[in-house]
């Protein structure tokens, strides 16, 4: 039979794929690539290799042949690792509660699929990580953007002035945060908590930064009394063990929505890479002396880059993960006119503000994760850059 060119459907993509935008993140990254006199500070990309114990694990296992599927709910082990890892944080949750999954990302889509009825409100406080809006779109909910404080972070009030015509399902919380760097104290996140239990909301806890804080310890909004029955923690293994290409994570979440995400996790997903979990289990069992050398290097390249920064823009000292957001507002640039010219004039990428949604805009993302040395050099050329502005 002969082909006819062209296609008879009317539209080939859905709507609400075409109602989405390309990551802002991505398109920068598009523009670094294949130039080497580039100094990225643009993706959230840990510059340490995957400490060595957790790498001789998984060529230990592949040696063994080890590379099957492993339960849809992720090697029994590692979740009873996890669960452990959390006693630390004051969560109680058991094994069952907890799904291994391929990253954060694929944990976000879950938590929001699981949940959300067509029109459903999500609360996003934004400047936020760029897939949750997406995400929320895709799930057929309606994501709501939600400003936060001069010091980027959500507020009784604000959540309160931002939500009263909507129908609200759930909140995303990201802390520490990116792209701000900020984190939220126990008495910051007992206001959310409180809204949260006046709208009867859900929340979705996205703490992969948590090892990563540098102003006292983490804590997870989920050890506050009452609230563990309502959220669901995101967490993984590619931010403080450098281990993005191996695509692991988890959920940690009550038992009925535990069992709502693993009915799509095992059609869609089936299982986390064996590879990677087995790496996970020794992330999470022996990697403590390792951790705390990471931390200390990247405060160390926090304090020298902020404090430098500080020379050029109005700037809040990050208190945790490796980003950096100053305001550039005052040098007359969009964030996106800033960054390109500041991409094509002097080598160096960062991410426009308003990726992270419109508040963002007047600000630009910089990720220190990267060598002293090269942070020394794009900090020298930025110098250059905002002088001559
Ligand atoms: N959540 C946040 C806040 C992130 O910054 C990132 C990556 O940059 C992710 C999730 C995705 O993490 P994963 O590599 O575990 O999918």
């Amino acid at each position: 039979m002969k082909r006819t060119g062209g296609s008879r459907l009317p539209r080939r993509i859905s709507e609400r794929v075409d109602s989405i935008k390309p990551s802002g993140i991505r398109r920068f990254f598009d523009l670094v690539m294949g130039r080497p006199d580039v100094i990225s500070l643009g993706v959230g990309e840990p510059d340490f290799p995957v400490p060595w114990r957790i790498r001789e694990q998984m060529i230990y296992s592949l040696e063994r042949g080890i590379t099957s599927y492993t339960s849809n709910h992720g090697i029994p082990e590692l979740r009873e690792e996890i669960v452990r890892y959390y006693r630390k944080f004051g969560v109680k949750a058991g094994v069952d509660n907890v799904i291994v999954t391929t990253g954060v990302s694929e944990g976000i889509d879950l938590a929001l699929r699981a949940i959300i009825n067509p029109g459903d409100g999500v609360l996003i406080p934004e400047p936020a990580y760029v897939s949750y809006k997406p995400l929320t779109v895709l799930a057929g909910g309606e994501a709501i953007s939600v400003p936060t404080t001069p010091e980027f972070k959500p507020s009784y009030e604000l959540l309160s002035k931002h939500s009263k015509d909507y129908d609200l399902k759930a909140i995303v919380l990201n802390y520490p945060n990116n792209p701000t760097g900020v984190s939220y104290k126990r008495k910051e996140l007992e206001e959310i908590a409180d809204f949260v239990v006046e709208r009867d909301l859900i929340v979705i806890s996205d703490e992969i930064y948590a090892e990563l804080s540098y102003s006292g310890k983490h804590v997870s909004i989920a050890s506050l009394n009452g609230m563990e029955d309502r959220t669901i923690i995101l967490n993984g293994f590619s931010k403080a063990f450098a281990m993005t290409g191996f695509r692991v994570g988890y959920v940690i979440a009550p038992d009925d929505l535990v069992e709502a995400m693993l009915k799509i996790h095992q059609y869609c997903m089936l299982c986390a890479p064996i590879t990677a979990q087995i790496g996970a289990i020794e992330a999470l069992r022996g990697c403590e002396e390792e951790l705390e050398r990471i931390r200390a290097e990247y405060m160390r390249r926090r304090n020298f880059f902020v404090k430098r920064l500080e020379g050029m823009f109005e700037i809040r000292k990050p208190e945790g993960a490796f980003y950096a957001f100053p305001k550039i507002e005052g040098y007359g640039l969009s964030s996106e006119e800033f960054a390109e010219r500041l991409l094509m004039e002097k080598g160096v990428a960062v991410v426009p503000g308003n990726a992270f949604g419109e508040c963002g805009e007047g600000y630009i993302r910089c990720a220190y994760a990267v060598s002293m040395e090269k942070l020394k050099e794009a900090v020298d050329r930025m110098e250059e850059f905002v002088r001559k502005l």
